[in-house]
């Protein structure tokens, strides 16, 4: 079933991602972490439907959207920026993999973060943030989305890395086998993993080489 949301205002969060801040619909409700499909309600766009994840708390009285702009493919991201306040919005049913199942690891590449900021929200407003780590990966600090709430959510817990730049404070490494090693002591909590497809198969597989159960690690492509 779609929906009609209006957006209320946009703005920068990093050089390129944006939050949307849209109305939402009473019946539209959703479990932190899920995504749903979205489009401009313009009759040439309105079929043009691509997946995102809410970022807000599922009872804010808006609906938040965090979306990173891919000007280059000249598609809907690129779009989806341009828009100005009083733009409609099309919204499907939610779906998706990612909910939370009890603290662990979040292990995040790029835009993938965002199926955790809504969970992250979810716990700090429950306070019971205690027991959860973030190891979220960067090209560059110009790239990292929400860096200071992270920060002030985990405090040491929050791991960042970036492969394209060496700076204070942050790991300038990979997520790879040897920095999983060392962060990571118990191999049976809950892991959930969320970024592009190869970053995805990747860290999934070195967890379960490293002795995590599938069922214990929830992944999806963002
Ligand atoms: C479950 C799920 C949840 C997601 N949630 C979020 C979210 O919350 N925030 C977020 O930012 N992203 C999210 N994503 C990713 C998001 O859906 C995509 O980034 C988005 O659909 C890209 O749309 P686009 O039209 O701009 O580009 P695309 O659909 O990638 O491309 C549009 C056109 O450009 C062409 N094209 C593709 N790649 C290139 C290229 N490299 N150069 C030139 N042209 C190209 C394609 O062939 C296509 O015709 C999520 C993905 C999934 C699966």
């Amino acid at each position: 079933m779609s929906r009609i949301a209006t957006l209320l205002m946009s703005e920068f969060v990093t050089h390129d991602v944006k939050r949307l801040v849209l109305t939402r619909p009473e019946d539209f409700t959703f479990v932190p972490g899920q995504g749903t499909l979205l489009a401009i309600n313009q009759p040439d766009l309105r079929e043009d439907a691509h997946p995102f994840t809410p970022t807000s708390l599922a009872d804010d009285r808006v609906l938040e959207f965090t979306i990173k702009g891919h000007p280059e493919h000249h598609g809907l991201t690129e779009k989806l920026h341009a828009l100005r306040p009083g733009a409609e919005l099309v919204l499907g049913d939610v779906f998706g993999t990612i909910q939370y199942q009890g603290p662990g690891t979040f292990i995040a590449g790029g835009a993938g973060i965002t199926p955790f900021i809504a969970i992250f929200r979810q716990l700090a407003r429950e306070g019971k943030l205690a027991g959860h780590s973030l190891l979220f990966s960067n090209k560059t600090r110009d790239d990292i989305i929400l860096e200071q709430e992270f920060r002030h959510y985990l405090g040491d817990r929050c791991l960042l890395t970036l492969t394209r730049e060496s700076a204070p404070g942050y790991e300038n490494r990979r997520l790879d086998a040897k920095l999983l090693k060392e962060r990571i002591r118990d191999f049976s909590q809950a892991f959930y993993v969320c970024g592009p497809p190869p970053f995805v198969e990747a860290l999934s597989q070195l967890l379960q080489n490293f002795g995590a159960k599938a069922d214990n690690v929830v992944f999806e492509q963002g």
